[in-house]
């Protein structure tokens, strides 16, 4: 039925960059077989998690939605992708998403554009926009995101879905394509809480493929909901009010916060003075990883390659200049300049220390309450065109979002109300590292 609905809707939506029909139905008729073997059957057996294009899968196309990659087909699979097979799933197929994560509205895709299914004039958001686009529009059941400065949440809030940021080094980055190592987290997206949490499940846990993977260890995370919200401490901090936030969205997140209030809840005002610095630490830290970790795309080692080329470094430049986009290269530049020497003290170091900063703020935070609740995005879905010719106004749709990346803390998305335009509003809740089992409790409230 995901099939036909894709089939259906896609040409619409444009959510898909690859539709893996055959294979999909492969896997989904060795379950059927298993289960007619009476075998117990796994956590996700059958059920379909389709794919952001920046995981790579064994054999299928991971283009990162970058004319760089256009033909590239991993020799092997992300962590994450195997996990998904031992549990049984069906992958439908892998989603657009911005060139190399780098974006808010999945514009930046070299492939196609994805449209938000609300409103199919505005914008999914982005990076994720294809895999918040599938889930919302019900061309997948699950879907997989990455989130570096808020690629998982503020496209599930334009959509209307639930995404979680999980906890740095929680779920292994083993076969993610990196844009900024240090930031970079897969996560679940789903229509429910219930079914982020199952996902969720089935993705974090030790990697040793991972140098960043933690040592720790996870409850069934299906199992900690409903267990109520009483007591519960959670902080409003008054700088995520005034950040170029809408009217109508501060109106649903107070109203959201509202409702944990009247289950028991303790709501305090709280105060993390630095966030309107984060913007600035993030574009310099991940655009300084960024351009470290796309050096590889040279067209040498595989991906594009330029045709009428002068020698190795005309091979570089051209491949280099035709293969990636203008969002792509503006962030190799920034991130280039800022590691350069004579500039690196001013800007790159600079950001490193607002890093611990903003961090050590969050710890502060979160000695006086258990949660923190904010906005997830500014504003609702912009329109398509709406802000592609400014970078900057982009980029203020992160500012909800980045800090957490910032500070490896998990974070959720879930919807909490409409705007005056119809598009969905989220809520992001905010806690400290590994605590996801109280972010799904409190968030399984809003079901
Ligand atoms: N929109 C942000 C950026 O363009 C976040 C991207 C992400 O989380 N991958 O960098």
């Amino acid at each position: 039925s995901v099939l036909g609905r894709i089939e259906e809707t896609d040409g619409k939506v444009g959510a898909y960059v690859t539709v893996c029909a055959e294979d999909a139905l492969k896997q989904a008729a060795a379950v059927d077989s298993r289960r007619a073997r009476g075998e117990e059957l796994p956590a996700l057996a059958g059920i379909p998690v389709a794919i952001k294009d920046n995981i790579c899968t064994k054999g299928v196309l991971t283009t990162c939605s970058s004319k760089m990659l256009y033909n590239f087909k991993p020799p092997y699979n992300a962590t994450v992708i195997e996990r998904l097979n031992a549990a049984g799933a069906v992958m439908p197929g892998k989603l657009n998403m911005d060139e190399f994560a780098m974006g808010s509205s999945c514009e930046n895709s070299a492939i196609k554009l994805t449209h938000n299914p609300h409103d199919l004039t505005r914008v999914p958001g982005g990076s994720s926009g294809g895999s918040a686009a599938a889930v919302a529009s019900g061309e997948t059941i699950l879907a997989l995101g990455s989130d570096t400065g808020g690629s998982i949440r503020q496209p599930s809030s334009c959509c209307g879905i639930v995404g979680l940021k999980p906890t740095y080094g929680s779920v292994s980055r083993y076969g993610l394509i990196a844009f900024a190592s240090s930031l970079d987290q897969i996560g679940p997206m789903a229509r429910t809480v219930g079914d982020a949490a199952l996902l969720y499940n089935t993705i974090c846990g030790r990697d040793e493929r991972d140098a960043t993977s933690a040592h720790h260890t996870y409850p069934d995370f299906t199992k900690c909901m409903g267990k109520g919200v009483k007591g519960l401490r959670i902080g409003v901090p008054k700088e995520y009010f005034g950040l170029g936030v809408t009217k109508e969205v501060e109106k649903a997140v107070l109203e959201a916060v509202d409702a944990l209030r009247a289950e028991g809840a303790e709501i305090r005002e709280i105060s993390l003075p630095s966030t309107d610095a984060a913007l600035a630490a993030y574009y310099i830290i991940s655009s300084a990883e960024a351009s470290s970790n796309l050096a590889r795309f040279d067209g040498v080692k595989y991906g594009y390659r330029a045709r009428e080329i002068d020698g190795l470094i005309d091979l570089y430049e051209k491949s280099r200049s035709e293969g990636f986009g203008d969002e792509v290269k503006r962030r190799i530049m920034l991130g280039t300049f800022v590691l350069s020497s004579g500039f690196f003290d001013a800007y790159y170091k600079r950001g490193k220390v607002l890093q611990q900063k903003i961090a050590s703020e969050f710890a502060e935070a979160f000695e006086g309450c258990d949660l923190i609740a904010t906005p997830t995005s500014p504003f609702t879905a912009f329109r398509l065109g709406e802000n592609v010719d400014d970078p900057l106004k982009m980029y203020a749709a992160d500012i909800c979002t980045v800090t957490v990346n910032i500070a490896s803390l998990p974070a959720m998305s879930i919807p909490c109300g409409t705007g005056a335009d119809g598009m969905p509003i989220g809520l992001q809740l905010i806690g400290p590292r590994f605590s996801e089992a109280a972010l799904f409790n409190a968030a399984a409230h809003y079901e």
